[in-house]
């Protein structure tokens, strides 16, 4: 399945760091951050909750333009390899500047001109998605959606909302995402991976969003799931990623077989591949395995993705181009 030619909307650039990447700045700046690996090398941790303290410490050694700009190239050489030619990624300005405008700014620059490299090099396509942190609360939220509005064009496409899903309810974070939209952006929110039902529906209803991060808990509530297929919302599924942090206990009891076959608009992601052990290829193994789904299936929900994508039409016309290029 690594042939076929793939287009990602959910994943974080922090979460996607190769862990020798970080191993290898941790050592160029002398930080001491071993705890965070475990004996292979891989990221290491508990629960969910940790995971995300895992992913702070990583990110600490992340400081400068110059290392997000690394940071890009060695995500987007990894996913490359695993047949993605368009890829959406969640950016953080809380982690590139402290949400300083200014900084954010000089960040942007640096992964934009590693982006274009990447695409010259390696035939892959990159936009940013800008996302505040739920955990930080609405107030932080509130000033990356500022740097969001004010960097809003051709590579920063959307606005999104990450982090610990049980803090807070989607309404607190509105005024951010209607200062998003108002930019122009295009909007989607985690939500459905840690809350139910309910979180999918509130982020619906109350933020407008038009695509679902996760999403999946939706399956418990089939009204819902008929509301997202009828709505054509999309749900950014990260299957290996949900089965990682345990919320389903393995590939053919995830229900993204189900929602895909109840007529929801279902796309694959990988999240943040290396800490679940994942890539994109592998992704389309496993859901092949699982749910004996053949290419076809997977070149429709290609194409579901690529419309689903926040990309302008220019774009999307020249990437459809290489999806169509692999079936002719
Ligand atoms: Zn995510």
């Amino acid at each position: 399945m690594t042939d076929l030619p793939k287009v990602e909307l959910h994943l974080h650039l922090e979460g996607a760091a190769p862990p020798a990447f970080i191993r290898g700045l941790a050592k160029e700046k002398k930080a001491d951050i071993g705890g965070i690996f475990d004996e292979r090398g891989n990221y290491k941790y508990k629960d969910f909750w940790d995971f995300l303290k895992v992913y702070e410490a990583a990110t600490s050694v992340l400081t400068s333009p110059e290392d997000y700009a690394r940071l890009t190239l060695a995500v987007l050489e990894e996913s490359a390899a695993s047949g993605v030619v368009y890829s959406e990624t969640f950016l953080s300005p809380d982690f590139c500047g402290g949400r300083d405008v200014g900084a954010w700014r000089e960040y942007l620059h640096a992964m934009r001109e590693a982006a274009d490299r990447a695409e010259r090099d390696m035939g892959i396509t990159l936009r940013g998605i800008i996302t505040c942190i739920r955990h930080f609360g609405p107030d932080k939220a509130r000033e990356t959606a500022l740097c969001a509005a004010e960097t809003a064009g051709d590579w920063i496409v959307g606005f999104g909302i990450a982090g610990d899903e049980k803090v807070g309810k989607p309404r607190d974070y509105l005024w951010s995402f209607d200062c998003a939209r108002e930019a122009g952006l295009r909007l989607t929110a985690h939500a459905g991976e840690w809350g139910g039902p309910d979180s999918v529906r509130d982020a619906v209803r109350d933020l407008g969003v038009e695509r679902i991060g996760h999403g999946v808990r939706a399956i418990e509530d089939l009204a819902l799931v008929d509301e997202l297929a009828e709505k054509g919302i999309v749900l950014e599924v990260c299957p290996g990623s949900n089965i990682a942090l345990g919320i389903y206990p393995g590939w053919r009891q995830h229900p993204i077989g189900e929602l895909h076959r109840r007529g929801v608009r279902v796309t694959i992601s990988t999240d943040d591949p290396p800490f679940f052990h994942t890539t994109m290829a592998r992704e389309y193994d496993r859901l092949n395995a699982a749910f004996d789904w053949d290419e076809g299936v997977f070149d429709g929900i290609a194409r579901t993705s690529l419309d689903a994508a926040f990309c302008d039409g220019d774009t999307r016309e020249r990437i459809r181009k290489k999806l169509e290029a692999r079936n002719a």
